[in-house]
């Protein structure tokens, strides 16, 4: 190692209790500090942490920050230099399993952890996959692929429709089932995207990612891989779902629809749930537990509808109080196409900007309400101000979540320039992103590791 190397990342006052006592990064340590000792190993520090801590992988695989300052007493008990490798083994194949694809687009599903500056990389390999889950032998045999290696903040277009073709193709060849590894942050938007363009599918496309990355002993990327490929191997749900860790411990996933499923949380584990509806149902690596009859079904044929057009030119406006003209002149001076707007309670925004939505409609600019509040119809019909705000051309979207109407609109408006026909389509329910009603018990965050509401939902819905 180079001499920057044997203290990577550390400066300041870190730096200098590791020179002071004579360790470097990768030594196994025996650290006495004011608060009590600890053995480890001193990882690389971050280039962009601070320079205050000295951070230990615990055998545990626990990663904990020392305060240098409250250190006095370093013993280097040996040298372990970490290869962050995990082994890469050949998928065995068991004809009597179903055969299914999993497609990586990236996120941290496919990452391990990078040293250099301490965050997570996407690094997708199908073969460290098996290495570090092998139970997924045990439900089929997996072919991988990776399509993209990305943070799911930079899936777009032109991913959607990459990934909407080759689903297409894996069918016309055969597969039993999909899953798609996903960034979380994104995963709903994908999922939206892909139950539009991907229509009557004959198997189970299931997205799936993970919170926390695989070398974390808290990690759920196994227990949501291991869900996620049982649903797409063993279920007879043939459609667009997101299979994600359900209660706050590793004892099953929730199975959601791509168009009702919403990222809630920003760390949780926890952090995907159904919006305005009950999810499908349970998964464990025990077997799958549907709390509803009402989905597609699995077919033996190979045909599927592929329609994936996206139109770029869609935005999303958050309507914020005193919003300005200005924001939605630009969309319309910029030639944007389509509009969705999150406006507040059923679907509001502020007089100032009634001038700027008849511009839009003058200029021919699709125009579609949605509520912030997530849960709920857009009911325009109620206040004065919701007429108006229709009276100028803006259509309410019923009870598509937001980011499923831009979606929806990016799509529709790949499809055709006319805007009866985008209003027929963006009204016309494809896949369940636009619901009759809302059941009282689909308005819960609280949907996993209560076991009376698991019993309700078994009880209830089925
Ligand atoms: N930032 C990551 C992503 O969405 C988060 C994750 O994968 O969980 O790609």
């Amino acid at each position: 190692m180079t001499g920057a190397d044997i203290h990577k990342g550390y400066r300041g006052p870190s730096l200098d209790i590791l020179r002071k006592f004579d360790v470097k990064v990768w030594s196994e340590v025996s650290v006495t500090t004011t608060r009590g000792n600890f053995e480890g190993i001193i990882l690389p520090r971050s280039e962009t942490a601070d320079d205050l801590h000295i951070v230990l992988k615990l055998d545990t695989g626990y990663n904990i920050g020392v305060t240098a300052d409250t250190i006095t007493g370093i013993e280097e008990l040996g040298y372990r230099r970490a290869a962050y490798k995990i082994p890469e083994k050949d998928f065995p194949y068991d004809e009597t399993r179903p055969n299914v694809k999993l497609f990586g687009t990236g996120g941290t599903i496919a990452s391990r952890l990078d040293y250099r500056t301490g965050a997570v990389v996407p690094a997708f390999s199908p073969g460290e996959l098996y290495g570090s889950v092998p139970e997924l032998a045990d439900i089929c045999n997996l072919e991988t692929e990776k399509l993209y290696g990305v943070f799911s903040e930079n899936m777009g277009p032109e991913q959607w429709i990459g990934t909407a073709r080759q689903i297409g193709k894996a069918i016309g060849e055969g597969v039993d089932g999909i899953v798609i590894g996903h960034g979380t942050d994104t995963m709903h938007h994908t999922a939206a995207a892909l139950s539009f363009m991907v229509q009557n599918s004959p198997v189970p496309i299931v997205m799936v990612g993970s919170q926390r990355s695989s070398d974390r002993p808290s990690s759920d990327a196994a227990l949501n891989l291991i869900c996620a490929t049982k649903v797409a191997g063993e279920s007879d749900i043939a459609e667009v779902t997101v299979c994600m860790f359900g209660p706050t411990s590793d004892q099953y996933c929730l199975l959601h629809h791509g168009t009702r499923v919403r990222k809630m949380h920003s760390s949780s584990r926890s952090a995907f749930r159904t919006i305005g509806d009950v999810p499908i149902g349970k998964v464990s690596p025990d077997g799958i537990e549907p709390f509803r009859t009402d989905y597609r079904r699995r077919r033996d044929d190979k045909s599927v509808d592929i329609n994936a057009v996206f139109e770029e030119k869609v935005s999303i406006v958050y309507y914020y109080p005193n919003m300005k003209p200005d924001i939605i002149d630009s969309l319309i001076d910029n030639g944007y196409r389509g509009i969705v707007i999150a406006g507040t309670g059923l679907g509001h925004v502020n007089k100032p900007l009634y001038p700027a939505l008849e511009k839009a409609r003058e200029k021919g600019v699709a125009v579609y309400m949605t509520v912030q509040t997530l849960w709920g119809y857009v009911q325009m019909y109620v206040y004065d101000t919701g007429r108006d705000i229709m009276g100028l051309g803006v259509i309410p979207a019923e009870n598509m979540l937001p980011e499923v109407a831009y979606i929806k609109l990016g799509w529709a408006l790949g499809q055709t320039t006319d805007l009866e026909e985008v209003r027929r389509i963006m009204l016309t329910p494809v896949a369940d992103e636009i619901t009759e009603r809302e059941p009282h018990d689909g308005y819960l965050v609280f949907q996993a590791g209560v076991s009376w509401l698991t019993d309700h939902f078994h009880r209830v819905r089925r």
